[in-house]
C-alpha cells in the first residue's frame, strides 16, 4: 500500500488545471495548487471524466461562485492513498459518490449514506485534473470499463435505481417517466431493464427520441392538447408506478395523475414546492407519493451488475465530450442547444 510519502512525491509535479466557476455564468479554467491528502482516510484520484449535471448547471448560473471546484459526477483512477486505506489501492478505477457520511452509524455501515444523520459535506472537484475523497466515497469499476459509463453509474443510472427499488418497479409495470433530461433517460433504462413498459413525456423531441431508442414503447409532448388523453389510453386503468424527474412545479400532480388506483408516484426531480389536496390526490386513489435522492452503494453495484450484462447502457445520452479546458463550450451547450444536446462529459486529456 502506497503511504503519504508517495502522495507528496506527486505533489511534486505542479498546479493541476481546474475550472472555477465565477459566478453569472462564466467559468475560467485555470493552474490551482493540487489537491492534498490531509488524513489518512483520504485518497488522490485523477479525474478521467465528470459529467455536467442540472445542479452544475444551476450553480454555474448563480451569481456567487461556490468558491470550490465543482464536478459530482466524477470517474478517474486512484493515484496515491492515505495510510490507513485498505480497500482501494493506486491504478484502481473508481466512481466518486458525492456524499461523505459519518462512516461509523449504521446507515453508513450498509451504504446508504443519504441516509446518515451525520454527513460531513460532499466530495466535488471533478472539474479538476486531481481530486482528494475518502476511501468510502470511492467505489471501483473494472479496469475495462469505459470512463464515460464509469461517470454515469452514480447520479444518473444510480438515482433513479434507488427510487426504482423503493417504489418497487416490478416486471411487466407500466411506468410513465415525466422529463427525460439525464436522470429520467435514466429512469426510462432502469425502468426498462427491470423488465416494466415504459411512456416516455418530454416537450423535446430529440429526448422522446432517444427515450425510445432506450426501450420506451411510446412518447407524448406534455404540450399537447390531448396529452392527458394520450396518457390515459396508454395505460388504460391508470400507470402503476410515475417518475417525476423533472423538478418542475405541477410535473408532481401530474405524476399522481397519471397513476391507477393504488399506483405510487416516485419524485426525484428536486421539486421544491407544491400544493396538492390529499384527498383527491391520494387518499381517495389509495395512491402512494414517495421520494427518493442520489444513490446508496447497494444501487450502484446494481447497476453495474446490469451494465457488465449488457442491460443498461446510458452512454447514448453522452451527446458531447469536451476537454476540461472546454468546460465552457460544454455548459454553452447545455444551456443554449437543449434540442441537440443532453448530456455532456468533461474528459481529460487522452482519457
Ligand atoms: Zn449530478
Ligand atoms: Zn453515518
Amino acid at each position: 500500500m502506497t503511504s503519504l510519502n508517495a502522495a507528496e512525491a506527486v505533489h511534486e509535479v505542479s498546479a493541476m488545471l481546474a475550472a472555477w466557476f465565477e459566478g453569472s455564468g462564466t467559468v475560467s479554467v485555470r493552474e490551482t495548487p493540487d489537491p492534498r491528502i490531509q488524513a489518512p482516510d483520504e485518497c488522490l484520484v485523477r479525474v478521467a471524466a465528470c459529467g455536467i449535471c442540472g445542479t452544475d448547471k444551476r450553480i454555474f448560473l448563480a451569481l456567487q461562485p461556490p468558491g470550490q471546484v465543482m464536478g459530482h459526477e466524477a470517474a478517474g483512477e486512484v493515484v496515491a492513498v492515505g495510510d490507513a486505506v485498505t480497500t482501494v489501492a493506486p491504478g484502481d478505477h473508481v466512481a466518486v459518490y458525492n456524499l461523505i457520511g459519518c462512516g461509523a452509524c449504521p446507515c453508513c455501515r450498509q451504504g446508504r449514506i443519504t441516509w446518515c444523520a451525520a454527513t460531513r459535506g460532499s466530495v466535488n472537484g471533478g472539474y479538476g485534473e486531481l481530486l482528494v475523497a475518502p476511501e468510502r466515497n470511492l467505489l471501483r469499476v473494472p479496469a475495462d470499463l469505459a470512463w464515460a459509463r464509469a461517470c454515469l453509474l452514480t447520479d444518473v443510472l444510480g438515482t433513479p435505481m434507488k427510487a426504482a427499488r423503493i417504489a418497487p418497479v416490478s416486471e411487466g409495470d407500466r411506468v410513465v417517466v415525466l422529463g427525460c433530461g439525464p436522470i429520467g433517460l435514466g429512469a426510462v433504462l432502469v425502468a426498462v431493464a427491470l423488465g416494466a413498459r415504459v411512456m416516455a413525456v418530454d416537450p423535446l423531441a430529440n429526448r422522446r427520441a432517444l427515450a425510445a431508442r432506450f426501450g420506451a414503447e411510446i412518447g407524448c409532448d406534455p404540450g399537447a392538447a390531448d396529452a392527458l388523453e394520450q396518457v390515459r389510453a396508454w395505460t388504460g386503468p391508470g400507470a402503476d408506478l410515475s417518475f417525476d424527474c423533472t423538478g418542475a412545479p405541477g410535473a408532481t400532480l401530474t405524476a399522481l395523475d397519471c397513476l391507477r388506483p393504488g399506483g405510487t408516484a416516485m419524485c426525484i426531480g428536486a421539486n421544491l414546492e407544491m400544493s396538492f389536496s390529499p384527498w383527491r390526490h391520494i387518499i381517495s386513489r389509495d395512491a402512494k407519493l414517495g421520494g427518493s435522492w442520489y444513490l446508496h452503494y447497494e444501487d450502484f453495484a446494481r447497476c453495474l451488475a446490469l451494465m457488465r450484462a449488457g442491460l443498461l447502457d446510458p452512454l447514448p445520452m453522452v451527446t458531447h465530450t469536451v476537454p476540461l479546458a472546454r468546460i465552457a463550450h460544454g455548459f454553452d451547450l447545455l444551456i443554449n442547444h437543449p434540442d441537440e444536446c443532453i448530456k455532456v462529459l468533461v474528459t481529460a486529456e487522452g482519457s
